[in-house]
């Protein structure tokens, strides 16, 4: 691990249903607009909007709200902001409070006001569909058209490659080594799909640091200090610091990350997330590089009785990075072990059987014919075998 500097293998992996239940305690979930139109039919509002970035905080906006043929009042009426992320369809929901709004004439209102994207914990690198709404007495009097912005991280100058089913974004890499990015991305993906069973993977943006003091700074506040790389699966996004020219971290970080996008798709349900061991096990089995000591440490740890196990490392992995290291090589050896007892069939009934939504155990039962403490208690059979005598 040393010839990889300061950067370290952690990654960090964030599913959007969490980030959707820490939204919740500041904002709103509503109906779909579908759902939402009452007796009276709903008018068009005239919404004029400048959106600014005030990073890392999130977007400010300035907006004159006016009705053609009604009268509205900031002492009556309630401006929300509605917003979408990404490609996200949850709507979320600001109530802009009074002293944000200005009576700029009697059917005219100014708003000014704030989406704090670090406080809930939303990454840069996104799109942001937003539109406004005006209720009285609990009706919605107006909404707005649909209008687009991103929000980014707007202290670097980013450059842009595309293929059909990613977005790069980068700077301060030759665009050579990007191109080399890119294709890493697609060319994953592509054998992905094949390999995960997924007909058609959504389009990832990736925004590419090349060094980790820019890139800090973009994280959520909790972060680790060193990560090198971040998928926001429900987000469809991926953020990671990759050095000019340093082609070793593009096989190491790019397919570890698109590992975890496209396997999401693969198995999701509304019922249940992926067990982090499988996870971060088909992540590790996906990266080329970076795993050449995971087998020594996996079998010195068995030596020593210390040893996790693979139930232990479903929700969550440690926080203390010699730990969180063995977690990875655990992680990577049992999926070595399934792989090598059975086959490809093995790990692809595996992700069948959890996108059936079942419990852990059920999944285990169905894919391989055993259960989940058959399975661990075999694992660790494998690894003390191979401890040298
Ligand atoms: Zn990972």
């Amino acid at each position: 691990m040393k010839r990889l500097g300061h950067l370290s293998p952690f990654c960090l992996r964030i599913v959007t249903a969490i980030l959707i239940g820490a939204l919740l305690v500041s904002h709103h979930v509503v109906p779909a607009l579908g759902q939402m139109s009452g007796a009276s039919p709903v008018e068009e509002l005239t919404a004029t909007s400048k959106v600014a970035i005030d990073f890392p905080t999130g977007l400010r906006f300035t907006t004159t709200l006016s009705l053609v043929d009604a009268p509205m009042n900031i002492q009556t009426d309630e401006v929300d902001l509605v917003y979408l992320i990404g490609d996200d369809e949850t709507e979320r929901l600001i109530i802009v409070p009074v002293s944000e709004l200005r009576q700029a004439d009697d059917r005219t209102i100014a708003v000014g006001t704030l989406i704090d994207f670090q406080q809930a914990g939303i990454p840069p690198g996104l799109e942001v569909t937003f539109w406004w709404q005006v209720n009285r007495d609990n009706v919605t009097l107006a909404r707005s058209q649909p209008d687009k912005t991103t929000w980014f991280d707007n202290r670097q100058e980013w450059s842009e490659l595309s293929t059909a089913q990613v977005h790069l974004h980068y700077f301060g890499l030759d665009a050579d080594f990007a191109k080399g990015i890119l294709d890493s991305a697609q060319g994953t993906i592509t054998r992905l799909e094949s390999t995960y069973s997924l007909d058609n993977s959504r389009a990832v943006s990736i925004w590419v640091y090349p060094n980790q003091d820019s890139f800090r700074g973009s994280l959520p506040a909790n972060s680790r200090d060193t990560i090198a790389g971040g998928s926001y699966i429900g987000f469809s996004l991926i953020a990671a610091v990759i050095p000019n020219q340093s082609t070793s971290e593009i096989g190491r970080v790019i397919p570890h990350e698109i590992s975890h996008q496209v396997l999401f798709q693969a198995t999701y349900n509304p019922f249940t997330i992926l067990p982090v061991w499988f996870d971060e096990g088909m992540a590790t089995h996906t990266q080329v590089g970076g795993t050449s000591s995971y087998m020594g440490m996996v079998i010195s740890a068995s030596a020593n009785d210390s040893l996790f196990d693979l139930t232990s490392l479903a929700a969550s992995f440690p926080f203390v990075p010699s730990q969180a290291t063995l977690a990875y090589a655990s992680s990577w050896s049992a999926i070595q072990y399934i792989e090598q007892k059975y086959g490809q069939e093995g790990i692809t009934a595996l992700i069948v059987a959890f996108r059936s939504g079942v419990s852990y155990d059920q999944v285990i039962r169905d894919a391989l014919g055993i259960s989940m403490d058959q399975l661990n208690a075999d694992w660790k059979a494998w690894i003390a075998s191979q401890i040298p005598t």
